[in-house]
């Protein structure tokens, strides 16, 4: 009774998200393609109507790109789910490791298979956007060769890091008895906070090189903008993204020693110095404003939340036989229900993407503020109407997509902003 009651549930939750998805992006492509023949009035003198309408092309291709694989994973959701696929998956590997290997090499094999099924799904969508849609725009970098480096390189890491992970969690689950959620918890944030400084010192250099920032005057003014703002960080670095793709960045990452700012090659050749020193005001007050840490207390909170959900749900048989999956007799079910419960949740939580989208555009303004109190608002100004056109975001959003999914406010709502603020 249970089981039939969540796998309904379950149905009608994954078919609703999809409905909203398909309705917000079909709202999008039209809203883009009625404004496709007429730059925004307060854009008028600053964007040419070419530019505008690569813009409104780039949106509408990937909106329907997006169609055809919001499509796709629903329909491999499903198959994993209700259809019985990680089922037929666990059955085979049961048999085939679990006897001769033992429990966990058959719940790491169990994980194992399913990122590699789950990766290789997904292949033929990233290869299309890369080289197809990406190229199109004139923003891929990418050969062939980088391609299925980048792959094995993600191979590696993930072996080095993500399997030693997967054992430990699944150690704690099978030995700590019923609170297991609240260790596998500690453990989780452990490592997310190693991460931190792991990703910037380790990781990200073996896909990119980051070169300190070798403009001497630009340096100065960006050191003196620091001072000004009381910011210790290690390093200024380039990053050479221009190596993947023509899209243009900056970002603040780390945490303690192995803190750093970070510049896209691609964000200095476009920018002038005083509009990289409101750039990186700009991400300076991210970090006046604590929001890196901010976001990560949420998240630790909805870890911890969702953790003890699963520590429940795993004990319920309807949670596996619902989600169209047999429980384990002879074997410990804890791959199973970690799985079962990372691939269920996604359309329960769908719902809440506007309030991150929200919370997260709160914060943009918030730095930009900053930025105009620490730096020229005119540059930041100017900065931001660059990275749009280059990276050819459309200006005319529709309204609703943007309450459910933009992280950043649209360039009308952020310029507006700043003329308040006296840029
Ligand atoms: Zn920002």
């Amino acid at each position: 009774m249970q089981a039939l009651l969540l796998s309904l549930l379950f149905a009608a939750a994954l078919l609703a998200s999809m409905g909203v998805k398909f309705w917000l992006a079909s709202r999008q492509m039209r809203h883009v393609a009625a404004h496709r023949d007429e730059v925004p009035a307060d854009f008028a003198s600053t964007v040419t109507l070419t530019a505008h309408q690569r813009a409104a092309d780039y949106t509408l291709a990937k909106g329907r790109f997006g169609l055809l694989s919001t499509a796709f994973s629903t329909l491999v959701l499903l198959g994993w789910t209700l259809l019985g696929g990680l089922d037929a998956l666990n059955g085979w590997l049961l048999e085939a490791v679990q006897p001769r290997w033992g429990d966990m090499a058959y719940q790491l094999s169990l994980l194992v298979a399913f990122a590699l099924v789950a990766g290789a799904l997904d292949l033929p969508f990233d290869l299309y956007n890369t080289f197809r849609i990406e190229q199109r725009f004139g923003f891929n970098r990418m050969t062939w060769r980088m391609v299925l480096g980048d792959m094995l390189k993600g191979l590696a890491v993930a072996a080095v890091i993500g399997l030693p992970l997967a054992a430990l969690i699944l150690w704690i689950m099978g030995a700590t008895g019923s609170l297991w959620w609240l260790w596998a918890w500690a453990a989780w944030t452990g490592f997310q906070l190693l991460l931190l400084v792991l990703y910037p010192t380790l990781i990200a250099p073996l896909f990119n090189k980051f070169e300190p920032l070798p403009d001497e005057s630009l340096k100065a003014r960006v050191q003196s903008l620091m001072q000004r703002c009381g910011f210790a960080a290690k390093g200024l670095y380039v990053m050479d993204g221009s190596r993947r793709s023509a899209h243009a960045n900056a970002y603040f990452t780390g945490l303690g020693a192995a803190k750093r700012v970070v510049f896209f090659d691609t964000l200095l050749s476009k920018l002038s110095p005083g509009e990289v020193e409101a750039v990186l005001a700009h991400e300076l007050g991210h970090f006046k404003h604590r929001h890196v840490q901010k976001r990560m207390a949420v998240m630790f909170g909805l870890s911890l939340a969702g953790l003890a959900l699963l520590g429940w749900l795993s004990q319920q048989a309807w949670f596996y036989t619902g989600l169209g999956v047999q429980p384990n007799l002879g074997a410990p079910n804890d791959a199973l229900a970690l799985l079962l419960f990372l691939l269920a949740l996604p359309p329960f939580t769908f719902l809440l993407a506007p309030l991150t989208a929200r919370s997260s555009r709160k914060h943009e303004f918030e730095a930009d503020a900053y930025a105009c109190a620490q730096a020229n608002g005119r540059d930041l100004a100017s900065a931001l109407l660059k990275l749009h056109e280059d990276n050819a975001s459309t200006l005319t959003p529709d309204p609703v997509y943007v309450r459910f999914y933009y992280s950043h406010p649209p360039a009308t709502e952020r310029l507006a902003a700043l003329r308040l603020h006296g840029a």
